[in-house]
């Protein structure tokens, strides 16, 4: 077994208070406790979540000071004495679910993101901004050796939740989905899951590059929510027989396409909210939503086999999302970018610059 040497210290990006901005700074090196693995992070996915973490967007309060990111690939370099199914040298994933009770009725039934007990990673517990995180060991993402770790990053929040929200959807081989932020983190790789999974893809976002990167993954149309004068018609007329997509996506950070999603939804249709807005309502016109049966649910990332399965896609070739390398000292600019919308897929910081 290789022993890795562990520094004292270690970079980071710190959000010190809510609203930030972060700060690129020296902090001390966690340990991990008996049931916890340190990871040496090489690469970390930048999720608009770490965003809204860092804004107190939602009605859940962060630790502070905040260590933010939740797609970390790296090394298992140190673990506790309790854990068994992981070594030291394993490739591993820090994810959104840093650690549950894996006791309350949701996790016996493995459904442990709606764990009471959760630690979330970058939100409630430090996450991968850093170049050393913990995770409970139980829930850090199995990483095969052969997966590229900048390329893999983006799976362990965006792939895993997209993947998850497709199989909540219902939709099935041959069916049609719209994805509603198609362009962005969450967007790029649900194209190509949905794909992947033998749907039809309607890609809604704003701008011509975001189009060609959607057509590009493998959606059958493309339709610009910037430049649409009757959206709905447009997205209805792209389903083929013009009855509506069967399935939505709601994957936008902005509330409009929340209160559209029910008007051009196929009737039996399934919308899955994924996307969370600060302060956004789910609008829905209850004559229609009864005399079409339309269905209207949540979906939050994914369990521990959902993970799996999620990153065996990526293995195998199915999904490759499109993704830019920078340092994670340049973790402001992608924040910058990220607030105007002007991210195709998704930033991975490199921790070692
Ligand atoms: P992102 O910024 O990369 O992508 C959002 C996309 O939405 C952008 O491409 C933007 O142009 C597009 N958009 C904005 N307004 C739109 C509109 N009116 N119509 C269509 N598209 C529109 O963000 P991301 O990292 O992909 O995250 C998306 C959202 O999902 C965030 O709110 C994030 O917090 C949330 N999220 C939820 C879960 C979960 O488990 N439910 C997991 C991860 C992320
Ligand atoms: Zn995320
Ligand atoms: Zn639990």
């Amino acid at each position: 077994m290789t022993k890795f040497e562990i520094p004292t210290e270690q970079w980071a990006q710190v959000v010190e208070k809510s609203g930030g901005p972060v700060v690129y700074k020296k902090i001390p090196v966690p340990k991990p406790g008996p049931d916890e693995v340190l990871v040496n992070v090489k690469f970390s996915g930048v999720c608009h979540t770490d965003l809204h973490a860092m804004m107190g967007d939602w009605p859940l309060a962060t630790k502070m000071p905040l260590v933010g990111g939740h797609e970390g690939a790296g090394v298992v370099v140190a673990k506790g004495e309790l854990v068994r199914d992981i070594e030291i040298g394993d490739h591993a994933g820090i994810k959104w679910i840093n650690g549950t009770c894996l006791a309350c009725t949701f996790c016996m039934q493995a459904d442990e993101p709606l764990c009471p007990h959760a630690l979330l990673s970058g939100y409630t517990v430090d996450g991968s901004f850093q170049q050393y995180a913990v995770a409970k060991a139980a829930h850090v993402a199995r990483i095969p050796k052969e997966c590229d770790l900048a390329a893999v990053a983006p799976v362990l929040c965006a792939g895993i939740t997209v993947y998850k929200g497709l199989k909540e959807s219902g939709a099935r081989p041959g069916q049609t989905v719209a994805i509603v932020g198609a362009g962005g983190g969450l967007g790029s790789m649900a194209v190509q899951y949905a794909r992947a999974m033998g749907l039809h893809v309607i890609g809604i976002d704003g701008g011509a590059e975001k189009g060609d990167s959607c057509r590009a993954l493998g959606a059958g149309a493309y339709v610009d929510f910037t430049t649409s004068k009757d959206l709905v018609a447009e997205v209805k007329a792209a389903s083929g027989d013009g009855l509506g997509p069967h399935a939505v996506l709601l994957l936008a950070v902005s509330e409009k396409p929340f209160q559209q999603a029910t008007e051009y939804v196929r009737s039996r249709g399934i919308v899955v909210c994924i996307g969370m807005p600060a302060n956004a309502y789910f609008r829905a016109p209850v004559f229609d939503t009864v005399v079409r049966m339309i269905t209207i649910k949540g979906s939050y990332v994914g369990n521990r086999q959902d993970t799996q399965e999620a990153i065996d896609f990526f293995r195998r070739g199915l999904v490759k999302a499109p993704f830019k390398t920078v340092g994670l000292s340049e973790l402001k600019d992608v924040y910058h970018l990220m607030e105007e919308g002007k991210i195709v897929g998704r930033y991975v910081v490199d921790t070692s610059r």
